[in-house]
């Protein structure tokens, strides 16, 4: 017998929760091999069973929680909260597996998130808490997380899937408006036998384009500099800055469409140049976006740094480096290494841990990549690698490797980025910066409608029709947000 703890993050249950997630604890009471089921934390309104009271603010607290919520049970089965998906199937399968090989901890592995619980014991719970360091929340993967660096310390059972749908990246968890929607898509074929369900899930990543998980919105189209690598013909010669209030317009009416998410102003655009950029930023982080700004680190002005100092919410910066040495610099970049450099202190002082520097893999910069890495990483910042883009095949092939998966699969840009021009035109991705491909204008029409006419990309996608456009592209395995 098991004590079934339901359980999330934080401790409690989004207002908007699904109902299936009643009816879920009502199955769960009634499995034959659970002898309690308990709410750890904050429990909703609707909730009768037992509950243990409990807070935490990281994972060691929440262990803690775990540990007292045990009681006299020698065995633990953790429920996320908000897994209406959550199979009993798998969830029988984990159980007697645990018993059977008389495991400290029984996960599924290789399975999307929240369609299995996780069995653990509480002798291993404790040994468990006693290593965990960890400052921050529990998050999805649950005791996984807190696990993965004592593994050896433990005898772990895997109930492994049947197919491996790790790189699909898809949690059925009810917290957030995407998942929620994929959810509300899957619900029916949920009642199907766990491996038609499975394939039905590898096969159709068209439900899997739900809402936008991040938008690449370009504020200016204005640029400081253009890198050796890429070529003048995909910035415009005509100047357009999208005016401070379209640009709340936008925000206000795709935010509240997406659910928030993460936002990058910075796409085939300078933000320092946008004549309102730090107005722009506050409206950003006041509706609740999470802001990525990849700039130049060039013209910004130090009262404008001051005022960026000034903002509450979370931005995390990519400078746009390349390169970490003046001479290599001036020749992938131009002037202005000693700008950057300036700016990128500024912004590593200001906004601690949250600082990129960046430079792009290629034939011009392979020799020089692991000194950029290390230097950077010596001086305090984060550095990204990241691989050259040769634009769908329009610009030469400077890759130095090649990282592209055995079999190609639908592109993750097209699935989850939206990508808006500063006049509101949505391209399809990033590779059509001059709007070769645009699926209709942010400014004139609903985002919904808009979003909706990628749909046919995204099957064509599917059943390997590339769209022309798409044909030649490296980018489509480059996973964003
Ligand atoms: S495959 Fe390439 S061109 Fe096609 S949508 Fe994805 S990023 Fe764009």
């Amino acid at each position: 017998m098991v004590s079934c703890l339901f359980w999330t993050p934080d401790g409690s249950l989004g207002e908007g929760v699904l109902p299936q997630t009643r009816d879920l604890a009502r199955r769960v009471a009634s499995w034959d091999f659970v002898k309690k089921v308990a709410w750890l934390g904050r429990p909703p309104s609707w909730w009768q069973a037992d509950v243990i009271p409990a807070e935490w603010s990281d994972r060691r607290g929440w262990l803690q929680a775990l540990l007292q919520a045990s009681g006299n049970e020698e065995h633990l089965m953790l429920i996320p909260a908000d897994a209406p998906l959550l199979r009993e199937d798998l969830s029988r399968q984990i159980w007697q597996t645990h018993r059977q090989h008389k495991a400290d901890y029984t996960f599924a592995d290789c399975y999307p998130l929240g369609l299995a619980p996780e069995a653990v014991s509480t002798f291993a719970l404790q040994g468990i808490a006693a290593l965990e360091q960890a400052e921050e929340l529990p998050d999805r993967q649950g005791l996984f997380s807190c696990l993965l660096h004592h593994v050896n310390h433990f005898d772990v059972e895997t109930l492994l899937s049947p197919i491996d749908l790790r790189t699909w990246r898809i949690t059925f968890f009810d917290d957030c408006p995407r998942n929620r929607l994929l959810i509300s898509r899957f619900l029916e074929r949920a009642q199907w036998s766990l491996d038609r369900f499975l394939s039905e899930v590898a096969r159709d990543r068209v439900s899997q384009r739900t809402l936008p998980a991040y938008w690449k919105m370009q504020w200016t189209n204005a640029v400081a500099q253009v890198p050796a690598y890429s070529d003048p013909r995909f910035y415009s010669t005509t100047r357009v800055d999208l005016p401070l209030e379209d640009l709340r317009r936008m925000l206000e009416r795709v935010g509240r469409w997406m659910g928030g998410g993460v936002l990058l102003p910075g796409f085939w655009g300078e933000v320092a140049l946008y004549p309102h950029a730090v107005a722009a930023l506050r409206s950003a982080l006041e509706l609740g976006f999470e802001l990525v700004v990849e700039t130049s680190g060039l013209g910004w002005t130090s009262e404008v740094l001051n005022e960026l100092g000034r903002l509450k919410g979370k931005i995390t910066w990519i400078v746009e480096a390349d390169a970490w040495e003046p001479q290599l610099y001036r020749q992938l970049r131009g002037e202005g290494f000693e700008v950057m450099r300036q700016t990128a202190q500024t912004l590593r002082d200001m906004f601690a841990g949250r600082v990129y520097l960046q430079t792009t893999r290629c034939d011009l910069t392979e020799d020089h990549v692991e000194n950029f890495y290390i230097q950077v990483k010596e001086e305090g910042y984060k550095p990204l690698v990241v691989g050259y883009n040769d634009m769908a095949g329009r610009l030469p092939n400077r890759r130095t490797v090649d990282l592209s998966p055995w079999k190609r699969h639908p592109c993750w840009h097209l699935q989850r980025g939206l990508h808006s021009l500063a006049d509101g035109r949505v391209v399809s991705c990033h590779q059509y910066p001059q709007g070769e491909v645009y699926w209709g204008n942010l400014l004139e029409e609903d985002p919904a409608a808009v979003w909706e006419r990628g749909t046919g990309w995204m099957l064509a996608h599917q059943e390997e029709r590339y769209p022309e456009e798409c044909r030649s592209c490296h980018e489509y395995f480059q996973f964003v947000f």
